[in-house]
């Protein structure tokens, strides 16, 4: 794919042009973060998302298969953590390189599957999510792993990108840039990348990792927030906090402000920022993988943070980054470009925004 081709670009045409037919029982189409569909099942709504692994493109050949098996499952079930919905079914394709990847030379690919699956396996239970079917075909490209997860949400309660109100305030869930920064320093080491002013413990090299590698997708907080009532609008972060944001805001046709010195940042996040900070601000507002999710919410949501947050990972602490400031005139292109909806302030003033908003698959990086 040429690199100048826009991934939003391409979305837009698909829509415009080849989306079949204009069925009465899809719910929500092409544009969220998953699709909502009235599968006739009375009381319930079908929720369906797929997203894509590319070797090489979205993680490393050499990836520890029980990762990469665990990371194919956590971007989808994000997805439809991001509509407030509940995981069940999912199908798997597999696309298995002719030649194994580096370090499975000898059993390709039984035993490669077989750490694949052990890590797929291991977070479905966790989420009562059973695998029903799936693909499976050789290729001479890279290895390439997509998952179409499917979850259930009660009648007319999902939560999509478009809710956003003037006065609602911007709540993330977690750190962010955490899995950027984790990327950046497999780069460095791997010899790709100049190094970073930041010294870790073995520990937080090793969190930062996981970070990367095993996102916990925020299911249960999802659905909590759901059922607050309270939430208007929401969307996991996997291209990064600008580029996710502002996909809420185009389909709500909003504006926001988000104030920098409230952006939820880990230790070694914060480490960087005082050495290096623009580096640290890129890392959380602009890159990818962090499967967070963002959510716009009454600013009464602040009165019912203990019971949300009651028994849920520090990964599900939800904080406040700003607000939602203006209604646009225009219906809302649920695509379109989020420069102009968000502004920057740090220390209550404007600031510019960074260049490139967020991770766009096709931008050869
Ligand atoms: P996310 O990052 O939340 O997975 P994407 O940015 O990948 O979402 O996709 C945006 C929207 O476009 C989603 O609703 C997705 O289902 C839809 N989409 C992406 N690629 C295609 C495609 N090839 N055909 C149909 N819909 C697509
Ligand atoms: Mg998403």
């Amino acid at each position: 794919m040429p690199s100048h081709v826009s991934e939003f670009g391409l979305i837009r045409d698909i829509i415009a042009r080849h989306a079949g037919a204009a069925r009465t029982d899809v719910r929500l189409g092409i544009g969220d973060d998953a699709a909502v569909l009235d599968g006739g099942c009375g009381e319930e709504e079908l929720v369906a998302t797929m997203d894509t692994l590319v070797a090489g493109r979205h993680f490393f050949a050499d990836l520890d298969a029980a990762a990469l098996g665990h990371k194919a499952l956590a971007v989808n079930l994000s997805d439809l953590a991001a509509m407030g919905a509940t995981p069940t079914w999912g199908l798997l394709s597999l696309a298995l390189p002719d030649a194994p990847p580096p370090g499975h030379e000898r059993h390709w690919p039984a035993a490669w599957l077989a750490a694949f699956m052990g890590g797929l396996d291991a977070l479905a239970r966790r989420h009562d999510f059973a695998l029903v079917g799936g693909d499976t075909v050789g290729t001479d490209g890279p290895l390439q792993l997509s998952i179409t997860a499917l979850g259930r949400v009660p009648a007319g309660r999902a939560l999509s990108r478009r809710g956003a109100r003037p006065g609602d305030w911007i709540w993330v869930s977690g750190t962010l840039g955490d899995a950027a920064l984790a990327l950046r320093l497999a780069f460095v080491e791997r010899g790709r990348g100049p190094g970073l002013p930041l010294a870790l413990s073995a520990a937080e090299r090793a969190w930062l990792q996981a970070r990367l590698e095993r996102p916990e997708p925020q299911v249960a907080l999802g659905r909590r927030l759901r059922d607050s009532g309270l939430a208007h609008a929401m969307a996991d972060i996997s291209d990064g906090l600008l580029a996710d944001l502002g996909h809420i805001l185009a389909a709500s046709d909003a504006r926001a402000r988000v104030d920098l010195e409230r952006l939820p940042l880990s230790a070694p996040l914060r480490r960087l920022a005082a050495a290096d900070p623009a580096l640290a601000r890129q890392l959380a507002l602009s890159e990818g993988d962090d499967y967070a999710l963002c959510v716009v919410a009454a600013p009464a949501l602040a009165a019912h943070l203990a019971e949300l947050q009651d028994g849920l990972p520090p990964s599900a602490r939800l904080t406040c980054i700003g607000e939602i400031t203006a209604a646009g005139e225009a219906p809302g292109d649920p695509l379109a470009d989020p420069h102009s909806l968000i502004t920057l302030h740090a220390d209550g003033h404007p600031v510019p925004l960074p260049a490139r908003l967020g991770h766009e698959h096709f931008a050869a990086s």
